[in-house]
């Protein structure tokens, strides 16, 4: 079985094709700058020259039918017909309470997209752009929907109440969702098949750290906290985003700077995070090359931020009592041995313990813990894309 798996933006629309059999990725790429001028489409397929088309891109219709084309080319493509694809899974930002598993694409789906898009109106709107455009382009074939809210919906109401008056809850459903489930959810299927046990027997601490960061409490294989919220903008210190700040802050500088919500959202979303306090970058490499340079707010940015994931990792230990293994994910949390290794030193008296060796292994899912270490600690590529491909082919299939 052949899965298409697109995930669109606001002015993009990345995409790639399973071969379920091997869950191979046969082809991947991405389409840029939709709605603007000078459009892109980079096509990359293992073993050959990228394909690249510049051309105007209107919309996502047109970005659909493109990517189309590009995937038949007889010589660039991938599959001789449309027919070889049998399913589309598209990435979905918010789900809400409403959509709380992967499902097939129907009204009232949609219709709960549309709903839950007031609280990610950058990304919602652009999903569904996304499903219409496939729909419109090839219209006999299943979508299903994969929510990056919807692992999280089995945290329970202590987890994910606010402590506002009720009726916010009740009128307009605030309270926190969590983001990054479907990398969440996978981690901890590949922390399972790789300690040789079944998820529902084990305690998890899932760390994606990347650009956007977050960490789960996984408890028998399900989630039982996480640490973004309504929004993305709860949680860790990220690349951008503050994280966690006392609620005071925002009414404050409201009144003295005289800031809309707008100016608000946009200083807590884009301007703040290790690239607000640094001044210098929000990417990781940029600072800890920069902090042993001696930028002191580099280095500032950097113990804040790994400050802020220990109090996080601390507070899901003791919530879930008995942790079985502690997961790192994402680009920092692959890539950066440094962050693993400055996160868990000295944690030996809590059953914690990396091997340094170990530790500095890169682009592969293995343990770095000691052998002697109760909780064993892994790092694991995380693969959203593929996550998502299961889920479609296993809702068609049902
Ligand atoms: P997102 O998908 O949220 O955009 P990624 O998961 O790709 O983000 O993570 C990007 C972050 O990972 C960047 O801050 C980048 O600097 C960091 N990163 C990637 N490789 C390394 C590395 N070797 N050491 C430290 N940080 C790294």
């Amino acid at each position: 079985m052949k899965v298409l798996v697109i995930n669109c933006g606001s002015s993009s629309l990345k995409y790639t094709i399973f071969d379920m059999e091997e869950e191979k990725p046969l082809v991947e790429g991405l389409v840029e700058r939709i709605g603007i001028d000078n459009g892109i489409l980079t096509q990359e397929v293992e073993g050959r020259e990228d394909y690249v088309i510049n051309q105007d891109i209107p919309d996502h219709e047109v970005a659909g039918e493109l990517v189309l084309g590009a995937i038949t080319d007889e010589e660039h493509g991938v599959i001789s017909s449309l027919d070889e694809i049998e399913a589309v899974g598209h990435r979905v930002v918010h789900g809400g309470e409403a959509l709380t598993e992967s499902a097939i694409v129907d009204d009232s789906v949609k219709e709960a997209i549309k709903e839950y898009a007031k609280f990610a109106p950058l990304h919602n709107p652009a999903n569904l752009m996304g499903i219409e455009a496939v729909e419109a382009v090839i219209p006999d074939k299943p979508n299903v929907v994969v929510f990056d809210t919807a692992f999280h919906q089995t945290m329970p109401a202590s987890s994910y109440m606010y402590a506002i008056p009720y009726k916010y809850y009740e009128d307009y459903k605030i309270r926190k969702y969590g983001f990054h489930g479907t990398s969440h959810d996978y981690v901890t299927t590949r922390t399972a098949e790789i300690l040789g046990k079944d998820a529902s027997e084990l305690n998890i601490i899932t760390c994606h750290l990347g650009n956007g960061a977050s960490i789960s409490a996984v408890k028998n294989g399900k989630c039982y906290d996480t640490s973004m919220g309504l929004t993305p903008l709860e949680g860790l210190i990220m690349g951008t985003r503050s994280g966690d700040l006392d609620p005071a802050v925002i009414t404050w500088l409201m009144e003295e700077e005289n800031l809309t919500p707008q100016d608000v959202d946009n200083l807590l979303n884009r301007e703040s995070g290790v690239y607000g306090v640094s001044g210098v970058s929000s990417d990781f490499r940029d600072l800890e090359e920069r902090a042993d340079e001696g930028c002191e707010r580099c280095r500032l940015a950097l113990d804040m931020f790994y400050n802020r994931v220990k109090r996080y990792i601390g507070a899901y230990l003791v919530s879930l009592g008995d942790v079985d293994a502690i997961t790192f994910t994402a680009g920092i949390g692959e890539n950066s041995a440094l962050t693993r290794g400055i996160l868990l030193e000295g944690l030996e008296s809590l059953g914690i313990e990396i091997d340094e060796e170990k530790n500095n292994v890169r682009g592969e899912d293995v343990v770095i813990s000691t052998d002697d270490s109760r909780i064993k600690v892994l790092t694991v590529q995380t693969d959203e894309e593929l996550m998502i491909a299961r889920d479609t082919q296993r809702l068609v299939n049902e």
